[in-house]
């Protein structure tokens, strides 16, 4: 069975102005089902993993019975897949408080405010691709942290909360090099807190 690009859950302009249309249709439809396409393609090679979630798979990424250059390319293309279905789905035209998570940041990171300003100083500070996360630990608790390209803290253990795309492609057409205010304009969309 084949994984399928998740509908997105608004029109491409729906986060404008923060996010535009046109990146949106860009990201969306070609770089997303890039990586969907990849991720099947390798996939046809190993039918033991072919009716096995995609989060699945990244979380034993290390444990698989296949070839090091499929265990990279799964890597990047089932992690760039898993990382976008996430992407759209906290996003939204409007906020949709996430009130225990919130009740946990506040109680980590003393309000939600500090938690913004030390996810932010993360976003900003990551040099090339990848993303920045809010991950919860095995133990439960709250951490941000980024990683480079596509990996997913699926690999490392860890279950992704939320995350910022910090490829150009996420960003260039509206923002070009103006990457701070991009991360800046993000927690406009981002609904959850
Ligand atoms: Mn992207």
């Amino acid at each position: 069975m084949k994984h399928t690009l998740p509908k997105l859950p608004y029109s491409f302009n729906a986060l404008e102005p923060y996010i535009d249309a046109k990146t949106m249709e860009v990201h969306y439809t070609k770089h997303h089902q890039a990586y969907l396409d990849k991720f099947n393609a390798v996939l046809e090679k190993y039918p033991h993993l072919q009716d096995r979630p995609a989060e699945d798979i990244l979380a034993n990424l290390k444990n698989l019975a296949v070839d090091e250059a499929d265990r990279n390319t799964i890597r990047n293309h089932g992690g760039g897949y898993v990382n976008h279905n996430l992407y759209w789905s906290i996003m939204a035209p409007q906020k949709e408080i996430d009130q225990r998570l919130v009740e946990q940041i506040n109680g980590e990171f003393g309000s939600v405010d500090e938690f913004k300003k030390k996810f932010t100083e993360e976003a900003t500070k990551h040099f090339g691709s990848g993303w920045t996360w809010l991950v919860r630990k095995p133990d439960g608790k709250l951490a941000v942290y980024s990683l480079l390209n596509q990996d997913s803290p699926l690999t490392q253990g860890d279950t992704p909360i939320m995350a910022i795309d910090l490829w150009e492609h996420a960003y260039y057409l509206k923002y070009q090099n103006r990457r701070a205010d991009y991360i800046n304009a993000w927690w406009n969309v981002l609904k959850l807190v």
